[in-house]
């Protein structure tokens, strides 16, 4: 022992290169040159756009660049927007859905290049880290076991086991529990109301269901802007249009869709409706109610702010040529 710790003294003060073991020397210098490979190869697979490597689906143009699912639906949405074809930032060529294409081979090979672990730091292949980020990791976040019963902490995973012995929630009584498990609670309740007056709904006299298809338009204003319209559709004998609108333009980062539903006959409807994902859709949509008297001097409903899942999952339906959704609208009984 002793004498190993004597060795270990004198090559740490020897400061000369030629004495490093040879082994070293070479694992050092294929560290280095897969590191200067990796960089090299980051920068020749990133998205020509926002130049990172994120996850998921590539796409190319007709000439190869790249750009990932975010950039490539923002630029289609932009073309809609603007009223222009699509092009790649690169060539200028034209972009759509039909003539642009998946690259497998560089979504593969990105996702075996190495990262680091938002928390951690510690390298891992990119295909690797979800799991890694959500179950391995221990710096990653973590709430007590207690949380639902009003603890607060937050901490790191491997502090967990520290804080669970000196966590006082065990300890409390149900009289000191009450407060903010009631609040819990409460906020259950609501949500089962909520899901509750939905299916009351469905019990109404007069329900109509339709599966309606938004279509891009333009306004015929100076400067004409997107807009969406469906065509005329029948519910409750009567004739009925969906409009939609994009709030927000070609330079914002974050956009909605607000929609809006007029009546083309005649008649006083009081009604509640509200969208849900199409059958030939896949928007990601909240079932959000919306209520209005329509009569012949007020056919049109104000506009509603579309409820979607999901940041870029406007720009996905904006890229998409029409946007598919299903209409729930049930005739309030006066
Ligand atoms: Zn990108
Ligand atoms: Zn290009
Ligand atoms: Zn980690
Ligand atoms: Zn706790």
């Amino acid at each position: 022992m002793e004498e190993q710790i004597s060795t270990n003294n004198q090559s740490n003060s020897e400061t000369s290169e030629n004495l490093e073991p040879p082994h070293k020397k070479t694992k050092n210098k294929l560290s280095k040159e897969r590191d200067r490979l990796e960089s090299r190869l980051i920068s020749v697979l990133s998205c020509v756009v926002c130049f990172d490597l994120p996850n998921g689906p590539i796409y190319q143009c007709q000439h190869g660049h790249l750009m990932c699912i975010g950039c490539f639906n923002h630029l289609l949405a932009d073309g809609r927007l603007k009223s222009e074809q699509a092009s790649c930032p690169s060539c200028r060529t034209e972009i759509s859905s039909k003539n642009s294409s998946r690259n497998l081979a560089v979504e593969k090979a990105v996702s075996e290049l190495p990262t680091n672990c938002q928390f951690c730091k510690e390298e891992f292949p990119r295909n690797e880290i979800p799991h890694h980020e959500k179950n391995e990791c221990a710096q990653r976040p973590a709430f007590c076991t207690y949380k639902t019963l009003g603890c607060t902490w937050e901490g790191m995973w491997h502090q967990k086991e520290a804080h669970g012995k000196v966590c006082l929630f065990p300890q409390k009584t149900g009289l000191d529990l009450l407060e903010s498990v009631t609040a819990l609670a409460g906020n259950a309740i609501e949500e089962i109301n909520r899901l509750n007056g939905l299916l009351k709904m469905l019990s109404y006299e007069k329900v109509a269901i339709c599966d309606i298809q938004l279509c891009p338009s333009r306004t015929d204003d100076y400067i004409p802007k997107l807009y969406y319209e469906t065509n005329r559709f029948t519910a409750f004998d009567q004739l009925w249009v969906m409009k939609a609108k994009v709030i927000g333009n070609e330079k914002s980062a974050t956009r909605s869709l607000a929609y809006q539903l007029i009546l083309k006959g005649k008649g006083v409807f009081e009604l509640k409706y509200f969208l849900l994902k199409g059958p030939f859709g896949d928007a990601k949509i909240q079932a959000e109610v919306q209520r209005f008297e329509f009569r012949d001097d007020n056919k049109e409903s104000e506009y509603h702010t579309l409820m979607l899942e999901g940041e870029g999952e406007c720009n996905r339906l904006l890229a998409a040529r029409t946007v598919n959704v299903r209409l729930m609208m049930f005739q309030v009984k006066k």
